[in-house]
């Protein structure tokens, strides 16, 4: 049976902020615009976002100080063109998001308000109460309804047509029976978001699974920077469900078992609201010490009783109901329990501003562009700050969409082939008919438990060589799956067969990135090299995957600028 094969001008899986902005461009532009998005678009991560957006436009603060406080808490590896780039642009991006329909919160004379985030000089982050992504989700997705661009709602994208340098399209299934379609296109955009669900104790949503990553990287593509991934102060004990840094940001304090605000010790200045990475780690020695709280003493309190029943209520009421929820505890009456959780992906894709993927340091890969957290333009380096990546998303997903408007005209379209579909066919082929004896959450678990324990927040040369070989022993295992559902319709179990293929890929670049830079910087914290050396690592990891799964690494230059290297103090 032949497999259909549909044409548009730009394809783009992901209809999260990035996905949905750059759709509403091409298709604004007069382009033929096709989304695939696995889940439902306002299912996307980015609804999940709580605590605000970052630009610099109040008396207090300025483009200047926004880029100095995103290089400096990118531990000095952010691209500072980038970062330039991204800063000059954000007022202009909360003006543009406002008058697509998004309701900021204001201030009683009627401003934007904005709320002081951990690493800024600035109350620099505006928001919708604690409920900032998805309010500038539903506007986006809207605002591309609008203009008419096709979703394809519940297609998984399982592959790309990559040949000679060039991309031309995306081969996908229909999640509810598993139909495949060849999408043929101009130029294709990867928009499909974080992968912090390598790691049991995490912030993320169930579909954070890094597929794009692991399926450019499967072309042979270069990942960048892998290793630096944050684990954000305040995930729910037990679960690692979020507490926006709102909390901290709106007054928040910590204290461990004996009652200290311990942060005086870790960083005396900016107290909670140090950059994530200072706040994780020292929580976690807290936590190590024998200071910790809870029935396991494995979390410290987050206090805002002092707040007041007003203040939480008016800026905080979808945290408090999760905490009541998860935890049964009410953050207006007593403190409650949270420790580090893995949040953020600070690498992924390379890209340069314009949003187009690299195929190595120096050639990018005809028609083919990325954005949103599964990029790596590096603007946040090795550690990003709150509130600065829905910003990213945003902006990022609208401009790179206007780089493919101005491209695609001198795109030619090559025509796709049956054969383009043959590896995603396979692929699938194999989960539904092998007939080994592992099952996929069993493996699953396995590797979230590994990636915690040994490639989190704290990692040594030895526990990453346990991730190392536990990766390649799920990779082996992985060939003796079996599923037990060998239907066609809704078929969720084929899905995470996929999807963990897809996250085995990645925690190999996460583990095998990490054990080569003999460094501490930002979110990768090495215990026995605990200092950073820009001597032999002020430089981007990019690494590439083999055919069995081997991971080669190379590096590429940093783009410095008038920021100068300091030591990081907060
Ligand atoms: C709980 C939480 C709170 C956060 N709060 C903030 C905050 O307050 N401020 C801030 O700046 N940042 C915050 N972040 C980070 C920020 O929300 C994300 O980095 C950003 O929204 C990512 O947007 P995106 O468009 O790149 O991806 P997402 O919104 O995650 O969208 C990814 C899209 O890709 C699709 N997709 C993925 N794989 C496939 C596939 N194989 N086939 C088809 N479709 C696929 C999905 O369906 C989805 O539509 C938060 C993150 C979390 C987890």
């Amino acid at each position: 049976m032949s497999i259909p094969i549909y044409t548009y001008d730009a394809i783009i899986v992901g209809a999260g902020l990035a996905g949905c902005a750059a759709a509403r461009e091409l298709q604004n532009a007069g382009k033929k615009v096709a989304v695939i998005t696995k889940l439902h678009p306002l299912r996307s991560h980015s609804g999940a976002a709580q605590g605000g957006i970052n630009a610099a436009f109040s008396d207090q603060d300025s483009v200047e100080l926004h880029e100095f406080d995103t290089v400096k808490g990118s531990d000095y590896l952010a691209d500072q063109d980038a970062v330039e780039f991204m800063c000059q642009k954000a007022p202009e991006t909360i003006r543009w998001a406002e008058r697509m329909g998004a309701a900021f919160s204001r201030t009683p004379d009627g401003k934007i308000a904005q709320r002081p985030f951990g690493g800024q000089s600035s109350p620099r982050a505006c928001f919708a109460k604690d409920r900032t992504g998805l309010t500038l989700l539903q506007t986006i997705y809207e605002q591309a309804h609008r203009v008419g661009v096709k979703f394809w709602d519940e297609w998984y994208a399982a592959d790309i047509i990559y040949k000679d340098g060039k991309v031309s399209g995306v081969v996908a299934f229909n999640i509810r029976d598993m139909q495949t379609v060849i999408f043929n296109a101009k130029s294709v955009m990867f928009a499909t978001g974080g992968y912090a669900r390598a790691y049991k104790i995490n912030s993320n949503a169930h579909a954070n699974t890094g597929d794009g990553l692991s399926i450019v990287a499967r072309h042979g593509l270069p990942l960048e920077d892998m290793e630096f991934v944050q684990f954000h102060p305040s995930g729910l004990s037990g679960n690692g469900v979020l507490i926006s840094e709102a909390a901290r940001g709106e007054g928040g304090r910590l204290f461990n078992s004996l009652g200290e605000r311990f942060m005086e010790k870790y960083a005396p200045n900016a107290m909670e609201l140090a950059s994530r990475d200072v706040v994780s780690r020292a929580i976690l020695n807290e936590i190590r010490e024998g200071r910790g709280v809870g029935p396991r003493k494995d979390a410290v309190y987050i206090d805002v009783t002092h707040l007041g029943k007003e203040l939480i209520m008016e800026k905080l009421p979808e945290l408090r109901d999760l905490a009541i929820t998860f935890l049964g505890l009410d953050m207006i009456k007593e403190p409650i329990l949270i420790s580090a959780t893995a949040h953020y992906s600070m690498g992924g894709i390379p890209v340069n501003i314009d949003g187009q993927v690299r195929k190595n340091n120096s050639e990018f890969v005809e028609g083919f562009y990325a954005a949103g957290e599964c990029s790596c333009v590096s603007v946040h380096g090795a550690n990003r700050l709150g509130a600065n990546s829905v910003l990213e998303a945003l902006l990022f997903g609208r401009f790179v969409g206007k780089s493919m408007v101005r491209d695609i005209d001198s795109i030619e379209l090559r025509p796709a082939t049956q054969e383009d579909a043959n590896t995603a066919l396979a692929e699938m082929d194999f989960i539904l008919k092998n007939n080994g004896d592992e099952t996929i959450t069993g493996l699953r678990e396995e590797l979230q438990q590994c990636m915690t324990a040994n490639a989190g927040a704290f990692r040594t040369k030895e526990t990453l060589e346990i991730a190392i070989a536990k990766v390649k022993e799920l990779r082996a295992r992985f060939q003796n799956i079996r599923i037990k559902d060998k239907s066609t319709v809704f078929n969720t179990e084929l899905q995470e067969a996929i999807e963990f293929g897809h996250m085995i890929d990645y925690s190999a670049f996460i583990v095998e990135s990490a054990i080569a830079r003999n460094e501490s910087r930002g979110a990768h914290y090495r215990e026995d090299f605990e200092t950073r050396d820009d001597e032999n690592f002020l430089k981007h990891t990019m690494a590439y995957m083999d055919t069995d799964g081997n991971i080669k690494l190379d590096y590429m230059d940093v783009v410095l600028g008038k920021h100068e290297l300091k030591a990081r103090n907060y």
